[in-house]
């Protein structure tokens, strides 16, 4: 169980004040998460005290930069259960980690006539770098679809991977509704057939633990500021044989080891993958927040979202007749996200109302346009939640919608 209360000390902005003295109550960890004062301190300690290029200096500074720098690379190795730091290439995001694939491993071996197969809740990062390889490459893309009640249809998956499939692109947890997918069933498939495994972890890796070892998958993405992490650093794990064997994405600066004017060889593995100045700081910021993950153990983590999904769901039961609430009905299986819409309120609408409550929400597509469209409706109402969330915030966002209902029953609001 998580000391909740203990947490929240531990996050300077959960105490702040909006519009006069609202409490902020943030439902929107699915988007970004808070982050925690050891990691924000990480920041202003590489900045005051050792900040310096790595990999470059033989001076004191840039030596410590290195270490701290490397260090969090292991760290991040060892929080997923990766073979080795050599495993892990640091990014921006999950987006790019999904594009330095599409860019480098797919241009190899997606050929005219092969397959890549994605779910019909890809996040638009884990889908339009995948059409434009389609595109490219003459192969098709297919779609796993998904059932009445919002978890993946396996139904037809033993046609959907057959031995036309190269790739199997699959996001682990939905941004939008939630609905957690068996990746480590999909991958067994999909090697059965020699095909490649790609998870995009971007909403898993922050709330659940995630082994690569177990799903075996040959790349996972995510983001660090989804994970108490800072913005613009991410990671991308790839297996170490097939990261062998990949050519480089970016070129210039740190990723080479001897250039002529001619031609050039390439740097070991993985800086090969880093071309230019890093991340330095958001690396290391990355690290302490994993250390931060570690101390409270991912297991508690998952258990706390899913504590607090089941306490929404049954909060929400005054709500059903009002609102249609997407997602599997089992909160394990769904842990975390709360998406709903109600047929005569705009979901911008009301996040506008709960805002001047002082409630966050998550308004719009969530960047999985053709999953919304599918459902029927122009967007959702996205409640998400995170290791410092409590049911009292639930409970004040169930009045909150309760309220906001109330208004725009008296006809003040727009319809959608
Ligand atoms: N995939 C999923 C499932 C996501 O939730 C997100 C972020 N909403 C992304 C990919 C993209 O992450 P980023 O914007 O950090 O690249």
């Amino acid at each position: 169980m998580l000391d909740v209360e203990k947490i929240r000390e531990d996050f300077p902005v959960l105490s702040k004040k909006v519009y006069g003295d609202l409490p902020l109550i943030w439902l929107d960890s699915a988007a970004t998460s808070q982050k925690p004062r050891s990691m924000i301190q990480s920041i202003v300690d590489y900045y005051e005290g050792y900040n310096a290029n790595v990999h470059r200096g033989v001076h004191a500074l840039s030596i410590e930069s290195t270490a701290a720098f490397e260090d969090a690379r292991q760290k991040v190795a060892d929080f997923i259960n990766a073979e080795s730091s050599e495993c892990i290439i640091w990014t921006r995001n999950t987006t790019e980690s999904i594009n330095l694939v599409a860019n480098t491993w797919a241009q190899e071996n997606i050929k005219a006539g092969d397959e890549i197969l994605v779910t019909a809740m890809e996040h638009h990062s884990n889908l339009v770098p995948w059409q434009k390889v389609a595109r490219d490459k003459d192969a098709t893309l297919r779609i796993i679809p998904i059932t009445e009640d919002h978890s993946l249809d396996l139904s037809e998956i033993d046609s959907l991977i057959n031995p036309r499939t190269k790739l199997v692109a699959v996001v682990h947890k939905s941004n939008s509704i939630g609905t957690v997918i068996p990746v480590k069933e999909l991958a067994a498939k999909a090697r059965a057939v020699g095909a490649a495994v790609l998870v995009d972890g971007a909403q898993s890796v922050p709330h659940m633990p995630v082994d690569v070892a177990d799903i075996d998958c040959d790349f996972l993405a995510f983001s660090g500021h989804k994970m108490l992490g800072p913005t613009g650093i991410g990671v991308l794990y790839v297996k170490p044989d097939v990261l062998e064997r990949m050519e480089p994405f970016l070129r210039g600066g740190e990723m080479v080891l001897e250039v002529s004017y001619e031609d050039a060889s390439w740097n070991s593995l993985p800086w090969r993958f880093e071309a230019g100045t890093p991340n330095i700081a958001g690396a290391i910021g990355l690290g302490v927040a994993v250390d931060y993950l570690n101390g409270l153990g991912m297991e508690n983590v998952r258990d706390h979202d899913v504590q607090l999904t089941k306490y929404a769901l049954d909060a929400f039961k005054e709500l059903e007749e009002e609102l249609e609430i997407f997602g599997p009905k089992d909160p394990a299986a769904r842990a975390g996200i709360i998406s709903f819409h109600h047929p005569d309120v705009h979901p911008h609408d009301l996040g506008t109302v709960l805002d001047r409550r002082g409630i966050a929400i998550r308004t719009g597509h969530h960047c999985t346009m053709p999953l919304i469209k599918s459902l029927g409706i122009p967007a959702t109402a996205r409640a998400s939640f995170y290791l410092y969330n409590t049911n009292e915030e639930v409970d004040a966002l169930v009045d909150a919608i309760k309220e906001a209902l109330r208004y725009f029953g008296n006809g003040v609001g727009t319809s959608g």
